[in-house]
């Protein structure tokens, strides 16, 4: 069959409208179709002004027979229209079954682009304003999910999150306890430095900071947005300082009782 159009595999950042790509926003304006996932914010699928929109996958990645569903509607639209742009949450290439996509255009012939986005680990890094790699202190970082898709070969990716010097866990924060858990045997201390970022660069921004005993503690104060851990010691001067201003609010606090 006669093949008309591309496909662009688009990545729309972490949610704030404006930490789109130039590329990203040039090509939505130009696109004949656009296929979105469910974590992309409406403001930044209306740019794609001329544009048929189609929401597609679940909140956190498709499961295998929405994925072929997915693959199959992209290489039909590709067939009728020039500029078919498929935007996923942050980068494409992470944590968001591109693979699965270009695998698919490429057997059918179909030529794809990739436009990378903001992932969520940068935007978190961001948000603390904490770097994720430090001299003398980390000089690596492990992304990782503890999500297994079906008929996937389970990876040990905590012994990978374990031995790194800063983990960021994707998909990972409403599982905190059983994070924490595996970490901890793995021989991480529970003393460890550790945040969770929910709403990165979106409104409803929240940080909050601790230890990876306290992990589940400080998910149960999440709210519904989706939400990353950062686990590591690049976080050890940003968990004093909290503690410090939790230690002068709870003095304040002592006073006022005392005084009343
Ligand atoms: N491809 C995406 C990740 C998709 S998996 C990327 O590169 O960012 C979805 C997970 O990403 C969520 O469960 C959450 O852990 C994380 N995430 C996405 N957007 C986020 C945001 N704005 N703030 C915090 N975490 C976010």
């Amino acid at each position: 069959m006669k093949t008309v159009g591309k496909v662009y595999l688009v990545g729309a950042g972490p949610g704030a409208e404006d930490l789109l790509t130039v590329r990203a926003a040039r090509l939505l304006a130009a696109a004949d179709v656009v296929f979105y996932d469910a974590l992309v914010p409406a403001a930044i699928v209306a740019l794609a002004t001329r544009a048929q929109k189609i929401a597609v996958g679940k909140r956190c990645g498709a499961h295998s027979t929405a994925q072929l569903f997915i693959n199959r509607r992209l290489i039909e639209a590709a067939r009728q229209h020039a500029i078919v742009v498929r935007l996923k949450g942050g980068d494409p290439m992470l944590f968001g079954r591109a693979q699965e996509e270009i695998d698919a255009l490429d057997d059918a012939g179909i030529a794809v682009e990739v436009v990378p986005g903001v992932t969520a680990a940068v935007a978190a890094s961001a948000a603390l304003k904490v770097s994720l790699t430090r001299r003398g202190v980390s000089r690596n970082v492990v992304f990782a999910t503890p999500r297994v898709g079906k008929m996937e070969r389970e990876s040990d990716w905590i012994a990978a999150a374990a031995l790194a010097d800063t983990a960021v866990v994707y998909m990972g924060a409403r599982e905190a306890d059983a994070l924490a858990d595996a970490l901890t045997r793995r021989g991480l201390a529970a003393s460890t430095p550790v945040a969770i970022v929910e709403n990165a660069s979106i409104d409803d921004e929240r940080c909050v900071v601790g230890t990876l005993g306290d992990l589940g503690r400080l998910a149960a104060a999440l709210g519904g947005g989706p939400a990353i851990v950062v686990i590591g010691q690049v976080l050890r001067e940003k968990l004093a300082a909290e503690r410090l201003r939790a230690a002068k609010r709870e003095s304040a606090r002592t006073r006022v009782r005392r005084a009343s």
